[in-house]
């Protein structure tokens, strides 16, 4: 799995070079150099090239939700099958703190652990679908 990249220390209104830009999103200037050849825009006519801190961060939002894959509500990604499941027997934990929850089954087809974090408010429906064995901390 590919480092994650960081936003948070990047400014929408500061420029960068290529090896500013991967200092502050935490990875290696070769990957921001891929990034401008897949559609990160640089600056035309800057030397060094210049990044703008919006367009790095925008490039890098939208690799991250290509990269995402959607799950229905009670469903789940599976690391291992990589794809969607269905929770083993359709049974799974759910351990709920403060407002939120996390889910955790085992995939339907090959038995890993799966899980995924779901708001408290969704959990009645999803114990439509799911058996639900609910801890509250
Ligand atoms: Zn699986």
């Amino acid at each position: 799995m590919p480092k994650q990249a960081r936003l948070s220390g990047i400014k929408s209104f500061r420029c960068y070079t290529i090896e500013e830009a991967a200092e502050v999103s935490g990875v290696s200037s070769r990957t921001v150099r891929n990034w401008a050849s897949d559609g990160l825009r640089v600056m035309d006519g800057t030397r060094p090239a210049l990044i703008r801190g919006d367009d790095l961060r925008d490039h890098i939002k939208s690799q991250r939700s290509k990269r995402a894959v959607k799950t229905r509500i009670d469903t789940f990604y599976c690391v291992c099958c990589r794809r969607e499941r269905r929770a083993a027997e359709d049974m799974a934990d759910c351990d709920v703190i403060g407002g939120r929850a996390k889910l955790t089954a085992l995939c339907e087809a090959c038995g890993t652990v799966v899980s995924k974090p779901v708001v408290e408010a969704r959990i009645p429906e999803i114990a439509r679908t799911l058996d639900l064995k609910i801890t509250r901390h």
